[in-house]
């Protein structure tokens, strides 16, 4: 009895200690080993990026099925080893012809062109800027046709209006210039006596006036680029810019337009149509828009081929790498395949398939047509 109780006691003991121990280890574990993530813990959406588990052709084209040119770049460094170095990135995409929209005016014009002369005088295209200081003082307007006249005679071939008119330009009374203000008509009639195309980015997104919510498909965009955030009084509302563009256009039917990024109608190509029925002066290029393309590959492939002779090749930011997602939208008929950023577009694409004809004018014919000084022989006619 005696030893049973004893025993029953040191059992006891003995349970007491290793529940004790055990309680240790769990307070030890709890401080030091990181908690692991259980199967119901939140994700991150940025974070979540599932691989997909679908088994389809992949073509991930790092080089053009044709020569091309694009139409929307940007390049502030134009000196012989900066165009070396390009050229040695364009050549692995099949970039025969790159233009830069950021030649800006007077000196620092000529000394691209002069630059581009020398070193590559076909393949590089450099478009003229205009400087809007003074505008609404009384020589502003003809001093800006001559110079831009003159920039012309130094080599450049278009000119690119930058999205601060209508966003940020003002009047000597600090009044917001609109796009379709009558003081710049005389350059927009000059553009159509000189035969160079303006190329113009007016506004930005929709989505970058409505509000930041769970209903906002750029609501990562936003996030992480704060000051992309517009609002119908800064400067104005979304509709009332891209109205002003569209008179403008209207305006000028003499004047060859390219409306950047689409003209930000490529979420809504019903509308685009219509517009462009509209303008027959117009002309799109789809620089940064092709996510909004390759998610609708039955309507875009319908309009694609209606305005096949009025869309052009334009990717905007020089990242050589992302040039594969074009070529992929464009050529391929690859499904359910990513865009190269998620702030863009979370969504995934699907290729068009466009034929050889089609592709041929959106990579290079389209452009010959309509921007001056574009050496013919580097494209196979
Ligand atoms: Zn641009």
């Amino acid at each position: 009895m005696k030893m049973k109780l004893q025993d029953n006691h040191s059992y006891h003991q003995l349970f007491k200690n290793w529940f004790k121990t055990a309680g240790q280890l769990l307070v030890l574990l709890f401080f030091f080993i990181p908690p692991c993530k259980s199967q119901s813990s939140p994700i991150d959406f940025e974070k979540y990026d599932p691989k997909s588990g679908l088994v389809v052709p992949e073509h991930l084209l790092r080089r053009a099925k044709f020569p091309f040119v694009d139409v929307h770049n940007h390049q502030d460094d134009m000196s012989a080893s900066a165009l070396e170095n390009l050229v040695n990135e364009m050549d692995q995409l099949n970039l025969q012809v790159m233009v830069n929209l950021s030649g800006g005016t007077g000196n620092s014009l000529k000394k691209m062109t002069t630059s581009v002369k020398n070193k590559y005088p076909n393949r590089f295209i450099v478009f003229a800027n205009l400087n809007f200081n003074g505008i609404g003082s009384d020589d502003w307007t003809a001093n800006t046709v001559k110079q831009l006249e003159e920039d012309v005679r130094n080599g450049a071939n278009g000119l690119k209006i930058f999205k601060n008119l209508g966003f940020s330009v003002v009047d000597q009374y600090g009044k917001r210039v609109t796009v379709d203000d009558p003081r710049l008509d005389p350059i927009w009639d000059k553009c159509a006596e000189l035969k160079i195309p303006v190329l113009i980015h007016t506004a930005d997104p929709r989505q970058f006036w409505q509000p930041m919510d769970e209903q906002n498909e750029r609501l990562l965009e936003l996030q992480t680029h704060p000051g992309r955030k517009k609002s119908d009084n800064n400067p104005a509302p979304w509709q009332t810019l891209v109205d002003e563009q569209h008179r403008m256009f209207k305006n000028h039917p003499k004047t060859t337009f390219i409306a950047a990024h689409f003209g930000w109608y490529a979420n809504d190509l019903k509308s685009l149509d219509s517009l462009l029925t509209d303008m027959p002066n117009v002309l799109v290029e789809f620089g940064a828009v092709i996510a909004e393309i390759g998610r609708q590959p039955r309507a875009a492939s319908v309009f694609f081929t209606k305005y096949q002779n009025r869309i052009l090749f334009g990717k905007d930011s020089w990242v050589p790498a992302e040039y594969a997602t074009y070529f992929r939208v464009l050529e391929t008929t690859d499904e359910y395949f990513p865009y190269h950023k998620k702030y863009h577009a979370f969504w995934r694409m699907y290729g068009l398939g466009l034929s050889d004809e089609i592709l041929r004018k959106i990579y290079y014919k389209n452009a010959l047509r309509i921007i001056p000084n574009i050496d013919s022989r580097l494209f196979d006619q």
